[in-house]
């Protein structure tokens, strides 16, 4: 090729690359992880980390309801272990909830949780995707799906839940494209509890392993 048609190629990609400005915001690569929430003042739900046996979930009065189910996500609470008069630990909400990782939200869902929920997709060097999951939550303006937010964005506060007797707390999940599109996330698949482990159910990741192994400092009593 002659030196005059090399300089034709050139123009030709530099025009197609300055004329062609992206118009959405791409999604940044997930190459860095962090805690949900400030790992320094929270600590896991003794009971709710990933993959436990729930048998009963006791109310105020002493009543309560039966699960036996397993739980999926990690429960993060306050490291304030002040308690309300029925014992039970209120101060989470309104602590802040960070994207744990570059992304883009793929779902949001306000009120019927109950809380809000989210789920940011996620996407690793090599082109592999995760999902991050938060439920009992409130959605901090502007957040919804399809927006593209950042590791360590603050997204959310945990919600305080006045109709139902467990403490307030983040719902937590890491999940991997096993079953990412048929998630049914926080309802039909059983709002975080599963009946078994394994087969359908192995798109849960243990949240605590997958940010430890990443170098992520983690909240007290995160089992890994
Ligand atoms: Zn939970």
């Amino acid at each position: 090729m002659s030196k005059r048609r090399w300089w034709s190629v050139w123009l030709l990609v530099l025009f197609i690359s300055l004329g062609s400005p992206q118009k959405v915001a791409a999604q940044a690569v997930a190459d860095s992880w962090r805690f949900p929430m400030t790992a320094a003042s929270t600590r896991i739900e003794p009971g709710f980390n990933y993959g436990q046996w729930v048998g009963k979930n006791y109310n105020c009065d002493g009543s309560f309801s039966t699960i036996n189910l397993y739980h999926m996500g990690i429960d993060v609470i306050t490291n304030n272990t002040t308690t309300n008069s029925c014992g039970m630990n209120d101060n989470t909400s309104g602590m802040p909830v960070y994207a744990v990782a570059n992304g883009k939200v793929t779902f949001a869902r306000w009120g019927d949780y109950p809380g809000d929920s989210l789920v940011i997709e996620h996407t690793v060097p090599g082109g592999t995707k995760y999902y991050s999951a938060y439920g009992h939550i409130a959605i901090n303006s502007g957040i919804k799906s399809g927006t593209i937010v950042s590791k360590g964005q603050y997204i959310a506060t945990v919600a305080h839940i006045t109709d139902r007797k467990w403490e307030d707390h983040l719902h937590f999940e890491i999940r991997d494209v096993t079953n990412a599109f048929n998630f049914g996330f926080l309802n039909t698949m059983g709002k975080g509890y599963v009946s078994s482990l394994g087969g359908f159910n192995s798109s849960w990741l243990n949240a605590c392993k997958f940010l430890g192994d990443r170098g992520v400092a983690l909240a007290s009593n995160c089992i890994r």
